[in-house]
């Protein structure tokens, strides 16, 4: 696995950049969050490094504080918005439904989830 860093033709880096617009929920030196623009519960951000990693297994391999970081964000989002229930989903590969290649945490809360 291979860290790379921003690329142009990231939509991710493009929101990180501020090239992009975006609803920002969270911001320090190392991660974003924002708002997804098409949402999948009541409460729906997106958790990003700002460093380009493709996918959640690369991230993990080159930089595990940085992932358990953004488990601690997803925590505290969920606990701020819904008693600090949640759902996080890192799609990883085009046929399980990823579309971007930036790893993004989708945490999905503000709302009781049936199933
Ligand atoms: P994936 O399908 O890769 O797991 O998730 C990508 C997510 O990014 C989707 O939930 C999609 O709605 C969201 N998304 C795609 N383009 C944009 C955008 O330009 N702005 C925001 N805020 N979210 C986006």
């Amino acid at each position: 696995m291979v860290e790379s860093h921003a690329e142009d033709d990231c939509l991710f880096c493009g929101i990180i950049a501020g090239r992009v617009p975006s609803e920002k929920v969270y911001e320090d030196e190392s991660l974003y969050a924002f708002k997804d623009v098409n949402p999948k519960a009541a409460v729906h951000v997106l958790i990003v490094p700002k460093r380009h990693y493709a996918n959640v297994a690369e991230l993990a391999a080159a930089d595990p504080e940085l992932l358990a970081s953004m488990v601690i964000k997803a925590q505290d989002i969920a606990d701020q918005a819904f008693h600090g229930a949640y759902r996080l989903i890192f799609n990883t590969g085009k046929d399980a439904g990823q579309s971007v290649f930036h790893v993004h945490a989708h945490v999905l809360t503000g709302e009781v989830m049936d199933e």
